[in-house]
């Protein structure tokens, strides 16, 4: 994503006709460097926003409103069902097609509570206009064949579905992805405010679909869903790109003849105000072995303003900010500090994406009896500080923050453009000014100003908002160990009652049904449906690889690497630790040190003053840890990184604040050091549910390589039993915690040991290389280690319990290293099992959200994984037959080729400058040069049946013997997995129970 300043030259004029279209208005939004043209088809009063710029990743999305009346999930059931085929395009599943296909640097839905969008991107003009024409003749006009709605939405079969005699079981890949996101309690969470706080409107229904619901649907409901919302005279058009605007005029001009204006009902309703607070109590699952015993969660969520007022929302971000956004903030601060709970909640903050927003703060690791005190603090505190005022830094800090995240160009998985998007929705779906959310440098003006003319603003705020609205719910979370047995239970009951009702001629017919529906998914498309997709030819592929630039330099005899990227005025700093040396017993201690490295206070500072600085002055203080192998796999490297990222005028201070961090941070504050404790286990333990394959994964990993030991030992399961005993054991562990921590910072925070990345323009290098000079002689003297003797733990099979309706099940094997001849067919292998036999079997017949292979040459794995995958034993014998049929099988020539632009298409996906600049720090540590990487990606142009056929051989199949297997499930589910597996899992809690861990 290459970007300058300025905005592109308007090209068209507003109340011109172009294509059919009237342009109502052209703006440019200096903010983010675009100019914006608004229009309306005249015919279908179809509406498009393009934000014309110059980045060559061009973004087309579709979306329309789609208010739930239900919790059925027919608006995400249909999201997944238009996507499988349309009459012009009469294959099974385009959507897959497309994705694996193509140069496509994303392509997805989402279904929100009140709307639908469809967004793909593209580098190349060619390809961009392909998926954009397939994915708008996808929505208008779907087949939506029974089969899908069965396969995607719900279907009856049976637990053994050939065997009428076991039990009527329900299938579909929404109900199981819903059933994993029920199965986890911030998803419980979020579900219980929003339905609470809106119950009057589309907001207290779940467009997602609630598993107990979804099996009500329907098939002419699903068709009803499309034809009351799916039109051009319901569709918004948001664009983004260089492609010029009359292109893309010309281009919908075409997609949207034949159709008319239509009338349609989607207006979202605004929830009416209540006159007095209210107060709901639900359940979370947890594990049949955990304690309920502060474990629950206490919410406390407004009703605010009507989400098209731009600058009242601006002004609700700040204030959410300035009391919560920061370890500074008056309302965190309190609670935390009143020990009522451990950490706040994964509610708090601004839910901004509803018609009217709202704002909520909760404590977790909390009991239900403590709902009076935790809720009169909140008032109290709230109370207080409408007398008192903010900390005028506070406020400062967060226009700081609102001003630096609306500069920062970040593409992570997601494109840049869609956090634009989402901007955009924000006012735009509610018949707001669509542009309001873009310019918020004048918002902040604007917010500026008042705040001069009226020093009590922020005051007046709080009364309004907080204290004096009634709209106010107190939402209490308990866990409970029984509540999903319950809910299995209750399910169980009520399928064997319908079965006790349906005839052996109805039960035949389910199983019948199932056998076609199975028979249908196996079928591959005939040749002809396929030729309908537009291809790319492969000399449509650029052949060059995309070069980052790096410059290698020093200052002091420090190693630095520069990169000088267009970043829109933002500098990024990372300084890189090497870890080679630090003993076994240090390591899983690694990751503490980070968190209490940037979270805590130094250099006479305490954590909240620290706290204050890093928001006034920093866009973010982070820290990282990462090992690989080197290109070649003989050796490994390891780092501990620590990055910051500043606006040019604040670089300066950003570096004085790190540096006080490094060199002189302070450990003596005891119950800060516990709050993170407990924040960090908590966030990691609420992670596992939603990542369950990433868990499985390194599980399974670890005892494959050196690099993947460390992953699993410092993000996986290992490391949140780590943490987890530290926080319980705090009170008599803190010294000898204290003693580890110091002895690591000795040990690691040196001169010797770092490598310096910059990444900025050439003014952003200048100012940094400036002012680091002096700060690196504040880090002691020193000099590398030797790499420690480190070793991994011998192959695993292992069942790990937690409280889920749904498996996660991994397996991994040893595999080559980057620089390996076979490393690149081994890349498009597991990227065509991803979107072949794994994509087929596992999600479409299997039901499973999602089944998938992973080639990392970084750490020499390549893995299997399953996602909220009602099967186990099953997914384990598909991942077995698909390397063994990869050692027999030629791939034919349609699916070589379509694997082979798919791996280049992800090998190119963009980045944002940051992640630019990190990237090529850690080919660095790598030994990664482009040389290699033009090799690599010849390389892969270069497989041919054959070679991929040779790799799945040589590498996988030999590596079969030594592999891991890991799968994160219920006890039950485990238990019955035993009864036929060889060798058996060895089942354990997720958390060793209390009394039996160690430090
Ligand atoms: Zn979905």
């Amino acid at each position: 994503m290459e970007k300058s300043a300025g905005c592109p030259a308007p090209r068209l004029r507003g109340g011109e006709i172009v294509h059919g279209f009237k342009i109502n208005r052209v703006e440019e939004i200096p903010e983010i460097r675009v100019t914006a043209y608004e229009a309306e088809h005249l015919k279908t009063g179809a509406r498009v926003l393009h934000l014309h710029c110059d980045d060559r990743e061009n973004l087309f999305s579709v979306g329309f409103r789609t208010p739930s009346r239900d919790s059925t999930g027919v608006a995400h059931i249909l999201e997944h069902t238009v996507l499988a085929g349309s009459e012009k395009y009469p294959v099974k599943d385009a959507f897959n097609e497309l994705s694996r296909g193509s140069l496509q640097t994303f392509i997805n839905a989402f279904t929100y509570p009140d709307k639908t969008v469809y967004p793909v991107a593209s580098q190349v003009r060619a390809d961009f206009f392909n998926l954009a024409r397939v994915y708008t003749d996808l929505v208008l006009k779907p087949r939506i064949l029974k089969e899908t709605f069965f396969q995607e939405g719900h279907h009856l079969t049976f637990e053994d579905p050939g065997d009428t005699q076991s039990p009527l079981a329900v299938s579909g890949i929404v109900f199981n992805e819903m059933k994993g996101a029920y199965s986890s309690p911030d998803s419980l969470m979020y579900k219980a405010l929003q339905e609470g706080l809106y119950p009057d409107t589309a907001y207290a229904f779940d467009s997602g679909g609630d598993p107990d619901v979804i099996p009500s649907l329907t098939y002419e409901q699903l068709r009803e869903f499309h034809r009351r919302y799916y039109s051009p005279t319901n569709a918004r058009f948001f664009l983004y790109g260089d492609i010029p605007t009359e292109d893309h005029l010309a281009f919908l001009e075409e997609m949207l003849a034949g159709f008319d204006r239509v009338r349609v009902e989607s207006s979202i309703r605004s929830q009416k105000r209540w006159a007095a607070p209210r107060r709901s109590r639900r359940f979370f699952p947890i594990g049949k072995e955990e304690k309920p015993e502060g474990k629950s969660a206490l919410n406390m969520g407004w009703l605010m303003m009507e989400n098209t007022d731009e600058e009242e929302a601006l002004l609700l971000q700040v204030v959410a900010h300035a009391l919560i956004g920061t370890a500074a903030g008056p309302l965190r601060k309190s609670l935390i500090d009143s020990g009522l709970g451990e950490d706040l909640s994964p509610v708090s903050g601004l839910e901004h994406d509803l018609k009217q927003i709202a704002f909520a703060v909760g404590l977790r690791g909390t009991d239900p009896e403590k709902v009076d005190r935790f809720e009169a603090l909140v008032l109290e505190t709230l109370q207080k500080l409408a007398e008192t005022g903010f900390d005028r830094d506070l406020i400062e800090a967060a226009l700081h923050q609102v001003e630096f995240h609306g500069k920062e160009i970040v593409r992570g998985t997601l494109p840049y453009s869609i956090s634009l998007m989402s901007r955009v929705y924000h006012t735009w779906l509610y018949e707001g000014e669509p542009l309001s959310g873009l310019r918020f440098n004048r918002i902040i003006e604007g917010i500026r100003q008042r705040w001069g003319r009226e020093h009590d603003l922020f005051q007046q705020f709080l009364r309004r908002w907080l204290l004096e609205n009634p709209h106010r719910l107190l939402s209490i979370m308990e866990p409970s160990s029984t509540f999903q047995e319950n809910q299995i239970q209750a399910f169980r009951e009520r399928m064997a009652a319908q079965k006790a009702g349906l005839s052996e001629e109805t039960l035949e017919k389910i199983r019948e049904e199932t056998h076609t529906l199975h028979r249908i998914q196996m079928e591959p498309d005939s040749p002809g449906a396929l030729a309908t997709l537009p291809r790319l030819k492969m000399s449509d592929i650029p052949g060059d690889i995309d070069r980052i630039p790096i410059e290698k330099a020093a200052i002091s005899g420090i190693p630095v690497l520069r990169h000088e990227i267009f970043t829109n005025g933002i500098a990024y700093l990372d300084l890189a630790f090497d870890l080679s040396g630090v003993p076994a017993d240090l390591q899983p201690y690694l990751p503490l040190n980070g968190r209490l490295t940037t979270g805590m206070g130094a250099a006479g500072f305490t954590y909240e003053e620290m706290a204050k600085r890093i928001a006034l002055k920093t866009g973010g203080m982070g820290c990282s840890l990462a090992a690989g192998l080197t290109a070649d796999g003989r050796e490994t490297w390891q780092k501990m990184i620590f990055r910051v990222r500043a606006l040019h005028r604040n670089v300066r201070e950003a570096l004085e604040i790190l540096f006080d961090l490094l060199s002189q941070g302070d450990l003596s504050d005891a119950s800060r050091m516990r709050d993170l404790l407990f924040e960090m286990r908590n966030r990691m333990q609420a992670a596992v549910i939603p990542s369950g394959h990433i868990f499985a994964q390194r599980t399974a990993a670890a005892a494959q390589t050196l690099p993947a030991y460390l992953d699993e030992l410092w993000h996986g399961r290992s490391q949140l039993q780590f943490i987890a005993t530290a926080a319980d054991s705090f009170a008599d562990g803190q010294g000898e915690l204290v003693g580890k921590i110091t002895t690591l910072r000795e040990f690691l925070f040196q001169r010797g040991k770092v490598t310096v990345n910059l990444t900025a323009d050439a003014e952003g290098l200048q100012i940094l290389e400036e002012n680091l000079a002096g700060m690196l002689q504040r880090l002691r003297g020193g000099s590398l280690a030797r790499a420690s003797a480190l070793s991994t733990p011998a192959p695993v099979s292992s069942g790990i319990t937690v409280a889920a309706q749904v498996c996660y099940v991994a397996k991994v094997l040893r595999a080559p290293a980057y620089s390996d001849p076979r490393a690149p067919a081994l890349y498009v292998l597991s990227r065509d099992l991803s979107k072949g036999d794994l994509y087929k079997r596992i999600r479409v017949q299997g039901g499973a959200y999602g089944g998938m292979s992973q080639y990392d040459p970084m750490n020499g794995c390549f893995s299997f994984l399953s996602y909220r995958d009602p099967h186990l034993v099953e997914t384990l014998r598909v991942y077995d037959e698909a390397i063994d049929s990869r050692s027999r099988q030629k791939i034919d020539r349609e699916d070589l080729e379509m694997a082979i632009i798919g791996t280049i298409g992800a090998m190119d996906r963009p980045m944002d400058p940051a992640g630019k600049g990190f990237v090529s720090m850690i080919r660095d540590f790598a030994g990664i040069t482009d040389e290699d990487r033009l090799k690599f990606r010849k390389g892969v142009f270069a497989v041919t049946a054959e070679s991929l056929l040779e790799a799945a051989r040589r590498c996988l199949l030999p590596a079969l013997e030594a592999a891991s297997v890991a799968v994160y499930a219920s006890d039950d589910r485990l238990r019955k997995a035993n009864e036929v597996l060889r060798p058996e899992l060895s089942i354990e809690p997720l958390l060793e129970p209390p009394g039996q861990s160690r430090a």
